[in-house]
């Protein structure tokens, strides 16, 4: 049976940041403009996926913030993402680059790196004005009339002046799952343009007209030729590259001959632990890592973190 350990921490993107995204103030222009000088609210730019990130005294790494006064103002390209339990606000800008560093520590990171490094509240913020950012800039025009939408509601919703329409923010759901079999051996897939030895969970995107656990069991059908039973949801995490929700399953199969697709995954193969365990020290598999729930739930099955990868890979 299924291990099934809590997670020893929180995913990192998915994590309580303790931000109040407070929605009821993005269409309050007079609040907006009032907190946006006011001396205690910080603000930092989001550009391309990434922010500039910088050591802390304390060990840490945080994003680089600046009052409002000291910002670059762009007044359409505006992020408001919300008040803390002190009643900071804060606000992203999104530019064309990043400004230039701060001093030598300062640096660039997009949320793969930043993910791992910052503080829950940093993290949550900096995955909303990423998620933010992604949407702005692959949905300029109207779908409806072609028109150009212009940024309204502090960054969380594009208008069209042309037809009247409101654009929101869109997020793609995505199943992530971890299947095991009788013998408790998860089923890993390679996808096709990932390197020799890279292993990972099977994925896909969720289809109109589908719930995700009829998404799980087509995903897992037609990337490995898997039949699939029983779906347990264990977490999500945002992942907006560019905007997708990543919804983590564990999955048991009723069958266990694989047959892969060739066209996403190039080859799966059923571990059991100790395969895995032997197969990552020998160099032959390299597990999912970093920030992804991928990640989490391999370790969650395997009972215990995996062992580092060997470095031959
Ligand atoms: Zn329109």
């Amino acid at each position: 049976m299924s291990t099934h350990t809590e997670p020893e921490r929180p995913l990192s993107l998915a994590a309580p940041s303790g931000i109040d995204r407070a929605a009821h103030h993005r269409l309050d222009e007079a609040w907006l403009a009032a907190a946006w000088s006011h001396p205690t609210t910080r603000v930092f730019v989001v550009s391309g996926g990434q922010v500039l990130i910088d050591d802390t005294p304390d060990g840490g790494t945080a994003i680089v913030m600046t009052p409002a006064f000291e910002a670059p103002v762009t007044e359409t390209h505006r992020y408001f993402l919300g008040t803390d339990e002190d009643g900071v606000r804060y606000f992203a800008l999104q530019k064309d680059s990043l400004p230039g560093r701060m001093d030598q520590s300062a640096r660039p990171a997009g949320l793969r790196e930043a993910g791992l490094l910052l503080c829950p509240r940093d993290a949550g913020l900096m995955v909303h004005a990423v998620a933010l950012e992604n949407w702005q800039r692959m949905h300029r025009f109207c779908s409806r009339c072609g028109e150009r939408t212009v940024v309204a509601a502090a960054g969380h919703i594009r208008r069209c002046p042309g037809c009247g329409a409101e654009h929101y923010p869109r997020t793609d759901p995505a199943v992530i799952m971890l299947v095991t079999d009788e013998q408790d051996r998860a089923l890993l897939g390679r996808q096709v343009h990932w390197p020799e030895g890279r292993f990972s969970t099977l994925a896909g995107f969720v289809e109109p007209g589908e719930s995700i656990e009829q998404s799980v069991i087509r995903e897992v059908w037609e990337e490995a030729g898997v039949k699939v039973g029983t779906v347990e949801y264990v977490a999500s995490q945002p992942w907006p590259f560019p905007y997708s929700l990543m919804l983590g399953f564990n999955a048991r199969a009723v069958s266990s001959e694989i047959t892969v697709d060739g066209e996403e995954i190039q080859e799966a193969r059923w571990f059991s632990r100790e395969d895995l365990r032997a197969a990552i020290e020998a160099g032959e598999v390299l597990p999912p890592s970093g920030i992804s729930i991928a990640a989490r739930l391999v370790e969650l099955w395997y009972g215990q973190p995996l062992p580092k990868p060997a470095t031959t890979l």
